[in-house]
């Protein structure tokens, strides 16, 4: 096959796995909520048919640059990605995840923040917040042009910041799980985390499901760091406490 063809199929067996990883992910974290949380998306019926149609032309659009990028790896030695632990020293691992995680992070709090101004969000912006509220379906529901801007970061990154391939996994599936649980309309996470001193930095589904209220606050995507010094961390949802809070006030009534 000439290289063109085999870009191809690398791109379609990209968007493939993606998009496969999607419906894993949200059908997995939708089938905790309804064993859970039953009733949650009640109604919801039509939204979560439109979340996961916009999600799997997102996955068409992250397959692009991950194929090409695969491919270049692969074939043309392209990219950072390294296979033997002993190129870098093993300290190097947890820092270069936490690298990516806080670069990703403000990649994301930038281009957030910028599709909240007005012309933005009614082009690129309104597809993710139509979802009211979101649901574990929503994590990859964006409007192509949001979905280009998220697709570029790792197979951007890659070139820049060495990674170990297992390492590079790890960001992934934090990034796969995290997209999920932040929309899913509950707080997976203890009590002693979401509002101990980790709780302050990290963000779950306590602080986005604030974004997907409020709109004008919370922009971020793994860590409160730029919404703090940015002035935009308007705090937790307040009736979203912990699991075990909502549990205990659904009881109430
Ligand atoms: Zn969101
Ligand atoms: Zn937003």
């Amino acid at each position: 096959m000439s290289p063109l063809a085999l870009i191809l199929v690398s791109m379609l067996a990209m968007t493939g796995i993606i998009a496969l990883r999607y419906l894993l992910s949200s059908g997995g974290f939708a089938l905790a909520t309804r064993l859970t949380r039953p009733g949650l998306y009640k109604g919801l019926d039509r939204q979560i048919g439109a979340e996961i149609r916009w999600s799997l032309w997102s996955a068409l659009i992250f397959g692009v640059p991950a194929g090409l990028v695969a491919w270049g790896w692969q074939n043309r030695g392209w990219t950072l990605i390294y296979t033997d632990l002993r190129d870098y020293p093993l300290w190097y691992l947890p820092v270069s995840v936490a690298l990516y995680l806080f670069a990703h992070d403000t990649w994301f709090y930038w281009t957030h923040r910028a599709m909240h101004r007005p012309a933005l969000f009614r082009v690129a912006h309104a597809v993710h917040h139509a979802s009211r509220p979101p649901t574990a379906w929503a994590a990859m529901s964006f409007h192509p042009w949001e979905a280009l801007t998220g697709a570029v970061v790792i197979p951007a990154l890659v070139f820049v910041i060495p990674i170990h391939v297992a390492a590079l996994g790890l960001v992934l599936t934090i990034m796969t799980v995290m997209g999920v649980t932040n929309h899913m309309g509950w707080e997976m996470f203890p009590r002693w985390l979401v509002h101990g001193r980790a709780g302050r930095w990290l963000i779950t589904a306590s602080h986005h499901q604030r974004h997907h209220d409020n709109y004008r606050c919370n922009y971020g995507l793994y860590f409160r760091f730029w919404d703090r010094i940015c002035g935009t961390d308007k705090g937790l949802a307040p009736d979203f406490a912990t699991a075990s809070a909502r549990a205990s006030g659904a009881a109430k009534g």
